[in-house]
């Protein structure tokens, strides 16, 4: 089921907490709100559950598969919804908290207990429960609750799932173990899902489609690959990932920064302006000899543990800069701190005054 929001705004007060925010989920796709803490995420999540209203003024529309839900209570719009606590009721076993919405429904549209019991096995298959349908939610690891919790919300075959930062409370292991099964999971059931996450690792890696949020507004709405390799702007730039930072100015079409040329083919719009290169860790270049046009700069710390090498750098002008490399590379240039070295990006994002480059 597809979800189409339009001009969705909300004041709490005279705080507006989102700002004509327009939005279209396709059918069946996985889609993350991303966003630093304040960013709106949340209260857009419970906009379309129907937890909030948005303000009427904007004349707001929350369609579900074409259907206008703006005037439907929670319960109609037939949403799942997974919050980062668990909120499993204690005293009932997994097997009791997973049938709990089937066994709440009127007598009219209640399954038979066979069915129940059918559809809660299925469930601890799909969530990997099976076994533990006996325990209580204390005898349980957190990422085992959230499975029971999402589990839970899909007995009643929800249209959509939301999923309000779902593994904010599990420890870092544990999340990447479980943003991998719920992406798997989704895949098998394929329910429409928009999730809230401020982690953009876990946004960039689970979903289909990553909506950028910033101050209640909608930054930039892509695949991850979009919103990380041509990011729309600054912002999104430098929330998805680590990045040096250069200021400069635009002469002739290209953005000068001290000794770094940088080409930039819109540059000629804004002549004069300042810009800003913004350049990822693995796309700045190593030199150990200075060919012209490189940027000085000092190994100040070197940190080989880990998928990559790190480098700290101190460029001349004692500006710090993060640099990260292959372990190939690092073992060819054979350097260590202390060492003079040079630096040129393979690759950056400019950045002009309003312009994006
Ligand atoms: P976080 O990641 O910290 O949960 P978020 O992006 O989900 O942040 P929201 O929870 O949507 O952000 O909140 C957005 C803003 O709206 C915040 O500044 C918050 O303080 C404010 N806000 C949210 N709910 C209310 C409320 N009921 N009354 C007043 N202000 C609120």
């Amino acid at each position: 089921m597809s979800i189409e929001l339009r001009n969705i705004s909300k004041s709490f007060g005279q705080f507006q907490a989102l700002r004509g925010v327009n939005l279209t989920v396709p059918d069946g796709q996985l889609v993350a709100l991303l966003g630093p803490s304040g960013s709106g995420k949340t209260t857009l999540l419970r906009v379309i559950a129907g937890l909030e209203s948005a303000d009427g003024a904007d004349k707001p529309e929350i369609l579900f598969h074409r259907q206008d839900v703006a005037g439907a209570d929670v319960r109609s719009r037939g949403v799942g919804f997974v919050f980062q606590h668990y909120a499993l009721f204690r005293h009932m076993n997994v097997f009791e908290n997973i049938a709990f919405g089937l066994r709440v429904r009127p007598r009219a549209a209640r399954p038979a207990e066979a069915q129940i019991r059918e559809r809660v096995r299925e469930l601890l298959r799909l969530v990997q429960l099976e076994g533990l349908e006996g325990r209580f939610p204390s005898q349980l690891s957190g990422g085992q609750r959230q499975r029971v919790a999402l589990a839970r919300a899909l007995a009643v075959e929800p249209k959509i799932l939301l999923l309000d930062e779902p593994f904010g409370a599990l420890d870092a292991r544990v999340r990447q173990d479980l943003r991998r099964w719920l992406r798997r999971l989704h895949d098998e059931i394929h329910v429409t899902s928009v999730f809230v996450t401020h982690d953009q690792e876990e946004a960039l890696e689970v979903a289909d489609r990553v909506v950028v949020m910033n101050k209640g507004r909608i930054e930039q709405e892509g695949t991850p690959d979009d919103v990380f390799h041509n990011p729309a702007s600054e912002f999104v730039m430098n929330f998805l990932g680590n990045v040096n930072l250069f200021h400069g100015r635009v002469e002739e079409g290209k953005a000068v920064l001290g000794s770094l040329v940088v080409d930039s083919p819109d540059g000629k719009k804004a002549p004069g302006a300042n810009a800003k290169l913004f350049v990822r860790p693995y796309d700045l270049d190593i030199r150990l000899e200075d060919t012209g046009g490189l940027l000085g700069a000092r190994i100040v710390r070197i940190q080989s543990a880990g998928s990559v090498v790190k480098l700290e750098l101190l460029a001349d002008g004692e500006k710090p800069l993060h640099v990260e490399l292959t372990h190939t590379r690092f073992r060819e240039l054979k350097i260590a701190p202390g060492r003079r070295i040079f630096v040129v990006p393979r690759d950056a994002r400019v950045f002009v005054e309003d312009y994006t480059i």
